[in-house]
């Protein structure tokens, strides 16, 4: 039985998952923090505020009848035994302490006088500042009994028998902090233990559907990518740009097109290769095939042969060794273009010059034939940037077939003007012209309009052109009309000095 493979791996799945639900435990738990500070800030604003006028009332209601000093001087211990009665019978986390004008601590039911480490002052700053707002801001002063912390707490001046100093009330004394401890942790246990099984249900559930909704689009170029890499080209993905990660799925795409695009190129270019084989054999075995019957012929049949029959069998094999090596020159030539081995090294040089010696040398040729052979513009002298002897051999193949599909009492020109950056080159005979169905494949190898035309040539001269050509960063066009003639048209950039 074969697995169906699965499109993301379960690492990255599982990774995905855990990640998220260590956000959600992360937000769980800084929320509960934030909640904790700010309802712990609220509930002391509140009380303070609320309890804000306890010490005024302590002075108010215990120091009228009582002095809270005795007559040696020391304090009232039993008025603040008695006060700190009431108060707790009242508010038991409230801690009641008297204060000289310094701050120094006179009395407190709750300290222990034999304590040596127990504070013996408080900071009066925070005092004066909650008494000078009466009680309406939100302040926190020294907590005697824990020096480390800060406590909300009531304040009040007192004023008798000449002492002066403060009544000090701690609001959230050690009794607030215990109970409000133990009430906090089971609070938090039960918050705690309810929020985190179900957070985690929640992000469990949550983070399943956030993955497969974040890797929807992962899953298309995965499922994508695999089936290019089992073979199917054509597996593209739908939509880049709509991806969350286009850029992937672009490159995705450009690298499958250009894969594809390589592997096109490269069958095309065995294929080319085969029929080169097959057709350079064929070219081959031809003329060798006919060179072959003939010197056998003058082999064998030596005493026979009349004179003349000698002298016409070698004319043919003379020609055709010419032919031979005219093609084998052509396919040398062809092969070392077509594997960009050739680089043209440009300069200048007179077109019209190169012109005017190519004529001379086809002079004979267009002679034999009855072919009017000349140049158009003769005497301007036009200057090109190119590789002279490539524009030379591109030239000598145009001109061989201006001649070559020409009738006698036909005419071949070859015209040079300047346009522009650029001097046109124009090839003009009144020969057989090119069927229009047969121009644009004319500069592909071996493709011969009229097959009988395999006997003149080889199909190579125009292959040859085009390759030059574009050495030369220029294209070459073809305005033929059958019966009427042809015009082989290209550009060279001026030479400017
Ligand atoms: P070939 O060696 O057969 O001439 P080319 O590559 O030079 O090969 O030319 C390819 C084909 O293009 C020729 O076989 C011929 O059919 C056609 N052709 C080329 N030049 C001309 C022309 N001036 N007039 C008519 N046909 C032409």
């Amino acid at each position: 039985m074969s697995k169906t493979p699965k499109t993301l791996t379960p690492k990255l799945v599982k990774k995905l998952w855990l990640a998220f639900i260590l956000l959600v435990v992360m937000m769980g738990v800084s929320y509960i923090g934030t909640t904790n500070y700010f309802a712990n800030k609220h509930n002391q604003e509140t009380t303070q505020r609320l309890n804000a006028d306890v010490a005024n009332h302590v002075i108010a209601e215990k120091f009228q009848n009582a002095s809270p000093f005795l007559e040696d001087g020391s304090v009232n211990k039993p008025l603040f035994g008695d006060l700190m009665h009431d108060m707790m019978a009242v508010n038991r986390g409230i801690e009641v302490y008297l204060l000289n004008d310094g701050g120094e601590i006179l009395y407190s039911v709750v300290l222990d006088p034999n304590d040596k480490d127990a504070t013996k002052s408080v900071s009066l700053a925070p005092i004066k500042s909650f008494i000078a707002d009466k009680g309406e801001k939100f302040i926190l002063g020294d907590d005697p009994r824990n020096p480390e912390e800060q406590k909300i707490f009531s304040a009040a001046p007192y004023s008798v028998d000449g002492r002066n100093g403060f009544v000090y009330i701690v609001l959230a004394g050690k009794k607030f902090q215990e109970v409000s401890s133990t009430l906090m942790g089971q609070y938090f246990a039960k918050l705690g233990l309810g929020a985190i099984s179900l957070t985690t249900v929640f992000a469990a559930l949550i983070g399943l559907l956030a993955i497969w909704f974040l890797t929807k689009n992962l899953r298309v170029i995965t499922s994508t990518v695999r089936r290019f890499s089992e073979g199917d080209l054509t597996a593209r993905i739908k939509n880049p740009e709509s991806s969350d990660i286009s850029i992937f799925a672009n490159s995705f795409n450009e690298m499958a097109d250009t894969i594809t695009g390589n592997i096109d190129k490269m069958k095309s270019v065995d294929l080319l290769r085969r029929e080169l084989i097959a057709n350079v054999s064929h070219d081959l075995r031809t003329p060798l095939a006919i060179l072959k019957g003939y010197i056998e012929t003058l082999q064998m049949k030596r005493d026979t042969l009349s004179e003349s029959e000698k002298q016409e069998y070698l004319q043919i094999t003379h020609d055709n060794v010419d032919k031979l090596s005219k093609l084998i020159n052509q396919l040398f030539e062809y092969s070392k273009l077509e594997a960009e081995q050739v680089t043209p090294v440009k300069e200048p040089f007179s077109i019209t010059e190169l012109s005017h010696d190519l004529i001379a040398k086809f002079k004979v040729l267009a002679e034999q034939k009855q072919i009017e052979l000349h140049i158009d513009n003769p005497k301007e002298n036009n200057m090109v940037f190119a590789d002279v002897s490539l524009v030379e051999r591109a030239l000598q193949n145009l001109i061989e077939n201006a001649i070559k599909y020409t009738e006698p009492k036909g005419k071949v020109t070859l015209s040079l003007h300047k346009k522009g950056k650029n001097v046109e080159i124009n090839i003009t005979d009144t020969g057989t012209g090119i069927p229009v169905n047969e121009q644009p494949f004319i500069f592909d190898r071996y493709k011969q309009v009229d097959e009988s035309a395999k006997k003149q040539g080889s199909g190579l001269g125009l292959a040859i052109v085009k390759k030059i050509m574009e050495l030369h960063d220029t294209t070459i066009t073809v305005l033929s009309k059958p019966k009427e003639g042809s015009s082989f048209i290209f550009n060279l950039p001026v030479y400017q000095v």
